[in-house]
């Protein structure tokens, strides 16, 4: 840090496990967006992960909101780069299939879900398999007992009761792996919310202002609601709710931390899959060699290393560069073209290398530079026949699926 440099205190608070991605306690504040497509769209819905972990997202929240989008949960899971949090609205049978389906999170709306058995049946369920609760407070969805004790207003004491009544629940089956929102859409009564919550409880706090809106207004709200928070220490991981592409919530996530100096900006800008029954390769060893190569090297590319062929270049796609295994082979490609195959074992120097060159000559010479039609036949051949051995369900989705439909 510079001498001229200024930083905020930040309220202590306990750290919650959102997947690997750690939330409050000292952590670095994380960013998260929800996907805009039907959870049970799985390639569409992957594909937008991975748009979003390309511009700086750390968690993803999807909609369960059906059983189809809890078997497209079970499906999507084993893939995503991201930890993702099921949303579950009304339907605590909907927490239940989206725990079976794998997710790292889920988030309960108390206004909505309001039955106690049914609060501490999922809370239950939670403890037992070591999966964190966000208690998303809403504003605009407050719990109707609350509003008519508070005079029919939403007010910031009856918003943070609600999350409060809802931790009681949690605690008589045993349960406190949890972080908060009291999310509004009026701007001061959102800071104020928060502000009385973070005097009460030592949860981790998840900030937003629900329904922003479109365009400069609701990126001013947001930012508003958030930054003021952020700047007093209160708050460990933020969404921008914006009326448009979460790319674009996710990168003024981004910019808005790194403003606030609360995020470094970035070098190479590694991400990696989260491995799964597919992966051909070690995929946490290769991340980790090619973090190390990469080191603080001033090349500011977006670079993937994905474990398998089957999938990897296209979940990747908007990737500058990355590598992905198949057949004990490494098949490079720039945004998402197929440029060169190498051994396995020079998959990490063969990414340094290319990406070098990139920053030097840029994509479309790196492009020219690749022996497009030969990369492309080599990836093709190496995910037909790993299609073949693994068969279409490597990740036994299928059997999650089944449990879900037993539910
Ligand atoms: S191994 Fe393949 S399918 Fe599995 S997460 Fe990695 S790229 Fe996706």
């Amino acid at each position: 840090m510079d001498a001229h440099s200024v930083s905020f205190p930040r309220r202590e608070t306990r750290q919650v496990m959102v997947g690997a991605i750690p939330v409050g306690g000292g952590a670095p504040i994380s960013i998260q967006s929800m996907t805009t497509t039907k959870t049970a769209d799985v390639d569409g819905t992957l594909q937008q992960i991975y748009d979003l972990a390309m511009a700086g997202c750390d968690i993803v929240r999807c909609t369960c909101n059906d059983l189809d989008a809890a078997e497209g949960l079970a499906r999507i899971v084993p893939r995503s780069p991201l930890p993702v949090v099921a949303d579950i609205h009304h339907q605590y049978k909907m927490a239940l299939a989206a725990l079976e389906a794998g997710v790292a999170c889920l988030r309960l709306n108390p206004g909505n879900i309001r039955n106690p058995e049914h609060i501490k049946l999922v809370a239950a369920e939670c403890r037992d398999r070591g999966v964190p609760i966000r208690i998303g407070v809403n504003g605009g969805s407050l719990d109707e007992r609350l509003y008519q004790k508070y005079g029919g207003k939403v007010t910031p004491e009856a918003m943070v009761e609600s999350a409060m009544m809802e931790l009681e629940y949690f605690a008589e089956v045993g349960f406190d792996d949890v972080k908060i929102s009291v999310k509004a859409s009026n701007v001061p009564l959102m800071i104020e919310a928060y502000r009385q919550l973070a005097e009460v409880t030592d949860h981790p706090l998840h900030l937003g202002v629900t329904e922003a809106g479109p365009g400069s207004a609701g990126l001013l709200k947001a930012t508003a609601g958030i930054a003021t928070l952020l700047a007093e220490g209160i708050g460990d991981t933020i969404r921008y709710s914006l009326t448009a592409d979460p790319v674009e919530e996710a990168r003024a996530g981004r910019q808005l931390l790194e403003a606030l100096g609360l995020r470094e900006r970035k070098n190479v800008d590694l991400i990696a899959c989260p491995s799964c029954g597919r992966a051909e390769v070690d995929v946490i060893a290769i991340a980790e060699q090619a973090q190390a190569a990469f080191g603080d090297r001033q090349i500011p590319l977006q670079v993937a290393v994905m474990g398998c062929v089957v999938n990897g270049p296209g979940e990747a796609r908007d990737a500058d560069i990355g590598i992905a295994a198949g057949n004990k082979r490494g098949h490079l490609f720039v945004r998402g073209t197929n440029v060169a195959v190498v051994p396995e074992d020079e998959m990490v120097e063969t990414l340094v290398e290319w990406a070098e060159f990139i920053v030097e000559h840029g994509i479309e010479r790196a492009l020219e530079r690749g022996d497009l039609h030969a990369a492309k036949a080599a990836a093709e051949a190496d995910r037909d026949q790993l299609l073949q051995t693994q068969g279409e369900d490597a990740n036994a989705s299928e059997q999650r699926v089944e449990l879900i439909r037993k539910i």
